[in-house]
């Protein structure tokens, strides 16, 4: 009888497997398909351009929690009870036709841990910038030449910058695309009714394979020599 590796006798689906880490989140490509979530409901974090100058003004608004569940469930994501509503500072400066929005985004949620199903705490603090132009004037300005990773734009009409989606995408990219309750979490253990017999194939947790004792004990008795 082949003894088989704890990992193959006690099935657990093992979610650390390379193509898990290809795609992080922060470098996933721009999404700027309006979610289902943001297309009916108000929006609530709104700038008023009229007050925006070149010498920019500062806000904060608080992630309310019922906000935070409408917006991001369709990502499976919803507030942290524990942790309340979310903050958002923003510093907004005019420039040219454009409005640079840069600021602090903080926020406690619960995910779904992606071995065991249960609720998995993400703490999201990240940084962000974005330059909203008018929908109409797609041109890239010659004197900016950031990339992607550098600066996120936007598009805007009428007297309002609208943050609503930006943050949202930013909640939704700065969570771990398998997030776990613990790092030790062991999955969803497996019924008795269906778990292999122990005799054949071992617990999970027996950390070695009984067979191998004469071995483990041989160990033991040989001490170290000295070269
Ligand atoms: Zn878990």
């Amino acid at each position: 009888m082949i003894a088989l590796p704890d990992s193959v006798a006690a099935p657990c689906v093992d979610f650390d497997s390379p193509t898990d880490h290809i795609a992080h989140p922060r470098r996933a490509p721009l999404m700027h398909a309006i979610p289902e979530a943001l297309g009916s409901a108000m929006p609530e974090l709104v700038l008023h351009i009229h007050e925006i100058d070149e010498d920019g003004k500062d806000y904060s608004f608080a992630l309310a929690p019922a906000w935070l569940d409408s917006v991001l469930a369709d990502a499976n994501l919803r507030c942290d009870p524990a942790c309340g509503a979310g903050s958002l500072a923003v510093h907004a400066q005019k420039n040219g036709p454009e409005f640079l929005v840069h600021g602090q985004l903080k926020a406690g949620l619960l995910a779904q841990c992606g071995r065991c199903l249960a609720d998995a705490k993400v703490s999201v603090s990240v940084p962000f910038a974005s330059l909203f132009c008018r929908a109409s004037n797609k041109a890239m300005p010659v004197s900016l030449e950031l990339s992607e990773d550098d600066l996120q734009r936007e598009e805007f009409s009428g007297h309002e910058l609208v943050l609503d989606q930006l943050v949202r995408e930013q909640l939704v990219l700065e969570c771990p695309m398998q997030p776990l309750c613990s790092p030790l979490c062991q999955g969803i253990e497996v019924p008795k009714n269906v778990r292999p017999p122990a005799d054949i194939f071992g617990t999970s947790d027996a950390p070695v394979d009984p067979r191998l004792a004469p071995l483990m004990r041989l160990r033991d008795k040989v001490r170290p020599s000295k070269v």
